[in-house]
C-alpha cells in the first residue's frame, strides 16, 4: 500500500461511527432516503437504483470474491514480479476474467529489473549466538554467501541514522530499531517506512558494510516484514534485511550490556544486466451507452514471494474482479464501461501503473473516477471523495446508498486514489477512496503470514457491495466527476 492522506477529525467520527449499530444505520438510512428521494432521482434514475439495490443484495450474499481470492492464494500462491509464479498469475487473471464472462481481456508488458532473494541466514554471534528472524528486503544486494561479521551499532531512528557523522560506523553493521506504531488507518506505516525504503545508502555514506532494520509491521509474531528498497546512485550498495519485532527487542536488549556482531550470509542476487517481463492484465464490462467512458477499479496482481499474497494484494483483486463480474453478469447492461486493471509489479517499485501511463497517456481524460484497492483487512467505514466541486453532490447520494453498509461519509474533497492508482489521479483522474479498517494490516504485510486465513468472509462480502456499488453508481449516473 501506499501511505494514505490522512485526517485528524477522523478519530471522532470514528468513534461514532462505532456506537452506529447497522440496525440503526438502516433507519437513517430510510429516514435519510426518503428526504432525498427527487434529488437522489435526479442522479440515478429508479430503474437503475432498483438495479443497484439487487446487485448489493446480491454481493452481500455472494461467495464470489472470496472463491478468487482463495483460487489465486490456491492455485498460484506467492507471485514475485518478474518469476514463473508471476507468470501463472498472469494467465490465471486472464482466465479468471473470461470465465466471468467479461467482454474484452487483454495483457500490456511491462519490463522490470531482475532480482533474486536467495537465502538469508542471520545471528547474533557475539556475546554469544542466537539465529534471528530475518528477510532480506527487496532488491538488496547480497553477500554472495559469504559470512559478513560486524559489530553493531543501533540508531533509534533513521533521523539519528542520518546524522551520524561519515566515517563514524566504518565497517560496521548500522541497525534502526523504531517500531512502527498500529493505527486504524495505518498512519504508522509513512513514519516508519522511510528506513526501509532509503535505510540502506544512508547507512552506506556513512561506512557501513550492511544494514539490518526493525520490520515495519505491528505484529509480535517472529515473521519478518520484507518490502523494497531503492539505491541512491552513487553510493557503495551493501545487503539490507529486516529481522522480526522479537528479535529487534532482543537485539537493542543485548545492545545495552556491551558490544554486539552479527554475522550474515545472504545469496541475494541483482541482476541489473538483465530484463524480465511481466504485464498488467485488464478486463472490461464494455459499456452499452458510453464505452469510452471508463470507471477504473483495480489492484495490483503481483505479491513480494513470501506468504500468499491474500492481504496484499489477492483481496483487491477478488474484490474488484467480483464486482465488475456481478455487473457484467446483471440483467441491465452498465452505460459506462467497468475497466478492471490488475497492475504488474507495484511491489518492487510502481513499474506497472508507471507503464500504463505511457501505455494510456491519450486516453487519461476517458478515466471518469477510480478506485483501487491496496490497504486494510475488515470492514469499510468510510468513503472520502476527490472529485469536482459540483458532482460533490452527486457522491453524497452514492453515500446514502451506502450507509447501510456502515460506511460514511467522510469529510473534505481531496482524496487521492490508492496506490498505483494514484498516477491516474495525479493526471486529473477523479477519485474516491473507501477507508477500510486497517488495523490488523501490519502484522501479516509483507511476511510469510499473509496468508487466506486472514481473511473474514463476511467483511469480504462487505468490502464488494461496496466496490459493486459504486463502479454501478459511476457508470449509470452520467456524471461528470471532473466538474
Ligand atoms: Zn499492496
Amino acid at each position: 500500500m501506499q501511505v494514505l492522506i490522512l485526517a485528524l477529525e477522523f478519530d471522532v467520527r470514528f468513534i461514532a461511527h462505532s456506537l452506529l449499530s447497522l440496525g440503526a444505520a438502516a433507519l437513517i438510512s430510510l429516514f435519510l432516503a426518503s428526504q432525498h428521494v427527487s434529488a437522489d432521482e435526479s442522479v440515478l434514475n429508479s430503474g437503475d437504483t432498483q438495479a443497484l439495490h439487487s446487485l448489493k443484495a446480491q454481493a452481500l450474499n455472494s461467495d464470489l470474491s472470496y472463491e478468487i481470492l482463495e483460487s489465486l492464494t490456491t492455485e498460484v500462491g506467492a507471485r514475485l514480479a518478474g518469476t514463473p509464479a508471476d507468470q501463472k498469475a498472469i494467465q490465471w487473471a486472464v482466465q479468471k476474467m473470461k470465465d466471468l464472462g467479461f467482454n474484452k481481456v487483454w495483457t500490456e508488458d511491462v519490463e522490470i529489473p531482475a532480482w533474486d532473494r536467495g537465502t538469508l541466514d542471520v545471528k547474533i554471534s557475539d556475546p554469544y549466538q542466537h539465529t534471528l528472524t530475518g528477510l532480506t528486503l527487496g532488491g538488496s544486494v547480497g553477500t554472495k554467501g559469504r559470512a559478513l561479521n560486524a559489530e553493531v551499532v543501533e540508531f533509534v531512528d533513521l533521523t539519528a541514522l542520518q546524522a551520524a557523522e561519515p566515517g563514524s560506523i566504518d565497517g560496521k553493521i548500522a541497525y534502526i530499531s523504531n517500531r512502527m506504531v498500529r493505527h486504524i488507518e495505518g498512519r504508522g506505516y509513512g513514519v516508519a517506512v522511510p528506513a526501509r525504503g532509503a535505510g540502506a545508502s544512508i547507512a552506506a555514506s556513512k561506512g557501513a558494510k550492511a544494514l539490518i532494520i526493525r520490520s515495519i509491521g505491528t505484529g509480535d509474531h517472529r515473521f519478518a516484514h520484507t518490502g523494497g528498497i531503492k539505491y541512491a546512485d552513487e553510493v557503495a550498495r551493501i545487503p539490507a534485511i529486516a529481522i522480526s519485532n522479537p528479535d529487534a527487542d532482543l537485539l537493542s536488549r543485548v545492545l545495552t550490556r556491551g558490544k554486539t556482531s552479527v554475522t550474515l550470509s545472504s545469496t541475494a542476487k541483482r541482476h541489473d544486466d538483465k530484463v524480465r517481463t511481466t504485464a498488467n492484465v485488464i478486463g472490461e464490462i464494455t459499456g452499452s451507452q458510453a464505452p469510452d467512458e471508463i470507471v477504473a477499479i483495480g489492484a495490483h496482481l503481483d505479491s513480494w514471494d513470501v506468504g500468499t499474497g491474500a492481504m496484499d494484494d489477492g483481496l483487491g483483486v477478488a474484490i474488484t474482479m467480483a464486482a465488475a463480474a456481478m455487473i457484467g453478469q446483471s440483467e441491465i447492461a452498465p452505460k459506462r464501461t467497468i475497466r478492471v486493471i490488475l497492475y504488474g509489479a507495484e511491489e518492487i517499485g510502481f513499474y506497472g501503473t508507471k507503464q500504463y501511463m505511457i501505455d494510456h497517456a491519450n486516453s487519461v481524460d476517458q478515466h471518469m473516477i477510480g478506485a483501487e484497492w491496496d490497504f486494510g483487512l475488515g470492514r469499510i467505514f468510510e468513503l472520502r471523495p476527490g472529485v469536482g466541486e459540483q458532482s460533490l453532490a452527486a457522491i453524497q447520494v452514492l453515500g446514502r446508498h451506502l450507509l447501510d453498509l456502515g460506511v460514511l461519509m467522510g469529510k473534505g474533497n481531496d482524496a487521492q486514489a490508492q496506490s498505483d492508482m494514484s498516477l491516474l489521479s495525479k493526471a486529473g483522474m477523479p477519485a474516491v477512496n473507501f477507508m477500510p479498517d486497517g488495523s490488523r494490516y501490519f502484522d501479516y504485510h509483507h511476511t510469510e503470514n499473509d496468508t487466506l486465513d486472514k481473511i473474514d468472509p463476511d467483511d469480504l462480502k462487505q468490502n464488494t457491495a461496496v466496490y459493486t456499488v459504486f463502479a454501478w453508481f459511476a457508470a449509470q449516473s452520467g456524471v461528470d466527476f471532473r466538474r
